[in-house]
């Protein structure tokens, strides 16, 4: 790991440069660059560090055409550089125009002097922000970054004409006031998308309005590929809900990283239904089906864990207490439980240290079998069906059985008691974190997860942290992975859970999108609730 101080590391969403990078970067990129100059002796760059990262994510997905980055002069070998630039005050924030040629020092980002009244980091990162948009809005010819979509705003005469007209893509034209950024701000979160292009248009255009029926701002229209058009309802007229709402439309998807523009293919075959496979399970997303966590037992017991002959000392442990959970925190009743209730028994009987992991296999799929207790000997993905095999599936499953684990703790506090297991603050992270360090089959996904629950596990006092410290674990790596390969197209990994399953989850601070931590947490109750369920499919 390239670590700046130990401010910043690769896992966070910007560049770290260097002396040996900085000219190379920036010079004649066909990015504009924002550059945090910092030092990771000086008090307040610690401070404005989390800033720098909260902007940093917030506009991940303009990178193609604006890249925030940062720099340490602490470091020896930065000395020179940074005084090459001119630097003398920490932090300094400067931008670099797409283009720009290698005698360019940057020009100084004025931005950094918000919030010195203490009105917050979410307000200083809204001002850069839009600070970011006039850069990238206002430059020669020569300066533009080589993919930055139009920006300006389209006119009747422009819009007009595309209604009825049938296309290969959705165009979402953004209605809004002149002051207004939403409209440019989404374009820009959609820049790495494709299957939608969005405009913007303005409220003072009378003969758009009149055509279009459109009365409030900033609005939304949709002209659909078939040629239909119509307003959509925006719950909260927030950017992050014009964002999410086009990512969500069905065949917009995210580009893979480093690829371009992909064609209309997938667009037209998602809405064709082309694109989904002869055995496609319909499921609907607001339901958890235990077909997934049937399977992902199925996979756990006789795929992963049968590739160790033997299971002892730790393993054993980790393994017990794996079962154990489930027997007593299983949502439903059935012969899944059941099966999970005897070998949880069984395994606590014998006093062996070793276990060969055959007696195992030859318990669950024999001796139980044939006491009609039985886990389906198939996979059989639902909610986690991917678009083409090698996505989704058994990972998914497992992060929705242990969020179902967590919300059931939470449901039926006693229900760990007496197990040894209660005395931890947070036993089903534990029990999951042990489980992934051991067992997972992805080792660098099982590393990555020690990590994180090494860092802030700690910090779980009870049931409802518990939850919400998995869910908010899960979202970092959604981040992470969005538009890496692992990544399905037709299921983008996004924030969780978006608009339209929790409009309540979603609201704004000084324009930056925050979460309602309560009413994430009365959303997973439910949505992983044993009555949020649904059998379909299930043995
Ligand atoms: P998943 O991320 O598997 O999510 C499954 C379902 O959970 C979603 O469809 C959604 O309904 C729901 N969901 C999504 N977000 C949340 C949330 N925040 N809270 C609650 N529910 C949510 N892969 C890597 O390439 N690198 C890694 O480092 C890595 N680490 C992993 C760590 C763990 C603990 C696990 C279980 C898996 C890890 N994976 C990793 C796999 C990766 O996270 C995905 O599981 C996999 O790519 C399949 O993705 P998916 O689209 O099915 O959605």
């Amino acid at each position: 790991v390239r670590v700046a101080g130990s401010l910043y590391t690769k896992e966070d969403p910007l560049v770290i440069l260097s002396s040996g990078s900085l000219k190379s970067s920036v010079t004649n990129s066909s990015s504009a660059w924002l550059l945090q100059f910092f030092s990771s002796w000086c008090g307040h760059c610690v401070q404005y560090s989390s800033t720098w990262k909260i902007l940093a994510e917030d506009v991940k997905d303009w990178q193609t055409v604006i890249v925030v980055s940062v720099l340490d002069c602490a470091q020896e070998e930065n000395y020179d550089i940074c005084r090459e630039f001119g630097v003398q005050l920490y932090p300094t924030i400067k931008y670099f125009h797409a283009h720009s040629p290698e005698s360019d020092r940057g020009t100084i980002f004025r931005a950094q002097d918000v919030g010195q009244d203490g009105s917050g980091a979410d307000r200083q990162v809204q001002v850069m922000r839009h600070l970011m948009v006039d850069i990238l809005q206002n430059h020669t010819k020569l300066e533009r970054p080589d993919h930055c979509p139009p920006l300006e705003t389209y006119s009747s005469e422009d819009l007009l004409p595309l209604l009825g007209q049938r296309s290969e893509y959705y165009t979402a034209i953004i209605v809004e006031e002149p002051e207004s950024y939403i409209g440019r701000e989404v374009i820009l979160d959609l820049l790495m998308f494709s299957g939608v292009e969005v405009k913007r248009a303005l409220s003072s255009d009378r003969l758009l309005m009149d055509a279009l029926k459109i009365t409030t701002f900033p609005s939304l229209y949709l002209l659909h590929p078939n040629s239909t058009h119509t307003e959509l309802h925006i719950e909260k007229k927030q950017r992050f809900f014009f964002s999410s709402l086009l990512k969500m439309l069905p065949g917009v998807q995210r580009k893979p990283r480093g690829f371009g523009r992909t064609s209309a293919t997938g667009l037209l075959e998602a809405l064709s239904g082309k694109a989904t496979s002869v055995s496609w399970r319909t499921f609907n997303s607001v339901k958890v089906y235990t077909a997934d966590l049937e399977s992902a037992l199925h996979y756990l017991l006789r795929v992963e864990l049968a590739t160790h002959d033997y299971l002892e000392g730790e393993e054993l442990n980790i393994f017990k207490d794996f079962v154990t959970v489930v027997a007593k925190l299983y949502p439903v009743g059935g012969s899944v439980v059941k099966l999970m209730k005897t070998l949880s028994n069984w395994l606590s009987s014998i006093p062996l240290q070793r276990l060969s992991y055959q007696k195992v296999l030859d318990l669950v799929d024999n001796k139980m079998r044939i006491a009609g207790m039985f886990l389906g000997a198939e996979l059989r993905w639902v909610g986690c069906q991917g678009s083409r095999a090698g996505l989704r599936g058994y990972p998914c499953s497992l992060w929705t059985l242990f969020h179902i684990l967590t919300v059931q703790h939470d449901a039926m506090p006693t229900a760990l008691e007496n197990t040894g297991l209660e005395e931890e603050a947070a036993p089903v992270l534990q029990v999951m974190r042990r489980y992934m360090r051991t067992f997972f089959g992805c080792g660098e996904c099982g590393r990555h997860f020690e990590q994180a629950a090494a860092s802030s596990m700690d910090q779980v006092e009870n049931k409802e942290d518990q939850i919400l410290w998995l869910w908010d674990q899960h979202n970092r790596v959604n981040a992470r992975l969005a538009g890496t390969l692992s990544d399905d197209p037709q299921f983008p990994k996004a924030l969780w859970p978006g608009p339209t399953l929790c409009a309540s989850c979603h609201e704004e601070k000084n324009g930056v999108h925050i979460w309602n931590r309560n009413k994430v947490l009365v959303f997973l109750r439910q949505h992983y609730g044993a009555s949020n369920l649904s059998p379909k499919y299930s043995i």
